[in-house]
């Protein structure tokens, strides 16, 4: 079956995520878009990936809870995961790694954990969009262990992406699969290191009216996280769109 997709979605627990991205109200604006399948990507944090899952489930929605993920080197790294277990023990690890800095909400944002019905639960004091220490050619292996599917985010773009850090894609790192900017122009992939990698295109949205219409969709075999993670791990026939 053909799911139309977004994998890299930011709510108001990411500093840089608009406040009106409640978990509710980011679930209702995905549907209303007419994607199929959608996962929450807070930087460094799967704290509100549970409301956002079950509000994104009471709309009909396939929901994947992932994460972020900032390497030491600074290279942004989708992570997705089947189910919430597996992204709170993802969660709980990344937290011993990440960088021991206070938010300030006044300069970079508030970090607002909330319920589906939208209410605040709490703030994040933690600065969550900083850097783990945790390298890059580790993750793919990191994130596997925890069940989940790990891909370079934006690689199109110069900051915070795999190409913009290290120049060049590297096969041994062991990533088969590459995010896109919506921003990126045609002619990038045909980059001679990019060959044999396969792309998804998410919106990154940290605000509502970034959130796209249907555009880029997958083909599964079942309307599961299991059958999302094997086909972004090419462990599926597969086609884009
Ligand atoms: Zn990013
Ligand atoms: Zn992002």
């Amino acid at each position: 079956m053909k799911l139309y997709y977004d994998l890299h979605l930011h709510s108001c627990l990411s500093p840089c995520g608009s406040d009106e991205m409640t978990p509710g109200d980011l679930a209702a604006m995905c549907a209303l878009a007419g994607l199929d399948v959608v996962a929450l990507t807070d930087h460094n944090t799967c704290g509100n990936c549970a409301p956002f899952c079950r509000a994104a489930q009471a709309h009909g929605l396939l929901a994947l809870p992932g994460m972020e993920l900032c390497t030491q080197e600074d290279i942004h790294v989708v992570c997705l995961f089947p189910g919430l277990e597996e992204a709170g023990r993802f969660q709980r690890h990344v937290a011993e790694h990440l960088a021991p800095f206070a938010n300030d909400p006044e300069i970079f944002g508030r970090q607002l954990y909330m319920d589906e019905a939208d209410r605040v639960l709490g703030e994040e004091e933690r600065m969550l969009a900083g850097s783990t220490d945790l390298p890059l050619e580790e993750v793919p292996a990191l994130v596997s262990s925890f069940g989940g599917f790990a891909f370079p985010a934006h690689i199109d773009r110069s900051s915070y992406s795999l190409l913009g850090v290290l120049g060049l894609w590297d096969p041994s790192l062991g990533f088969p699969l590459a995010e896109l900017s919506h921003r990126c122009p045609p002619e990038f992939t045909s980059r001679p290191d990019l060959a044999g990698v396969r792309f998804v295109t998410d919106s990154d949205a940290h605000y509502l009216d970034q959130v796209w219409g249907a555009e880029h969709s997958m083909e599964v075999p079942e309307r599961t996280p299991q059958a999302v993670l094997a086909w972004l791990a090419g462990r599926e026939k597969s086609e884009t769109a």
